[in-house]
């Protein structure tokens, strides 16, 4: 066996050994590799662009692979990873948001997922406006309505909370009626 080849075998039986090394050197050295690598390239501008331009040739299909590859994977992890999150937190999210908001308007107030549990079986899983369950085949969720507005100083305590559809929610004529309703409640 010729040395070069055997040097190639070594090499290649040891690659995560000396993977390992050369990033623990490199982060030991950083700054020092840094500068030597950059030296190089000034000095060998031409050269290095050139070699990169032959590797690049040489590896045109490997590379292109590569790259192919390394996106398709992290799409799909990063979705998968923000599909499960939102998946398990959107409820937590969405109170994390109101909880917020109120707390930006300084009204403060918050409420927990169990007590909007609570809730929720109060209203006997009704929608608070039209009486209609909140989970039909329309529905899959529900909108958190604070009773007093946010912007009329309503907490978000779950005292000020009531569920109702998305599609009522949206429905302006509901919206402003349940206002006119508290605003004449405080009269
Ligand atoms: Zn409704």
């Amino acid at each position: 066996m010729a040395y070069s080849e055997a040097a190639q075998k070594w090499r290649e039986a040891n690659r995560k050994t000396l993977a390992e090394k050369s990033r623990a050197y490199y982060k030991a050295n950083r700054d020092k590799v840094k500068e030597t690598n950059r030296k190089y390239i000034l000095a060998n501008h031409e050269k290095v662009l050139e070699f990169r331009r032959k590797y690049r040739e040489a590896h045109r299909e490997q590379i292109a692979e590569y790259l192919r590859k390394w996106q398709q994977e992290n799409r799909d992890k990063k979705s998968r990873i923000a599909k499960k999150w939102n998946m398990a937190n959107r409820d937590k999210k969405a109170i994390l948001q109101l909880n917020r908001r109120a707390l930006i308007k300084g009204n403060g107030g918050s409420f927990t997922s169990e007590e909007e549990m609570t809730l929720f079986a109060a209203q006997e899983g009704l929608c608070v406006w039209c009486r209609n369950p909140l989970f039909n085949s329309f529905e899959k969720s529900y909108h958190r309505h604070h009773k007093r507005p946010i912007s009329l100083g309503g907490t978000s305590y779950i005292e000020n909370i009531e569920l109702v559809h998305h599609e009522c929610h949206k429905s302006k004529g509901a919206h402003k009626q349940q206002v006119d309703t508290w605003l004449t409640h405080i009269d």
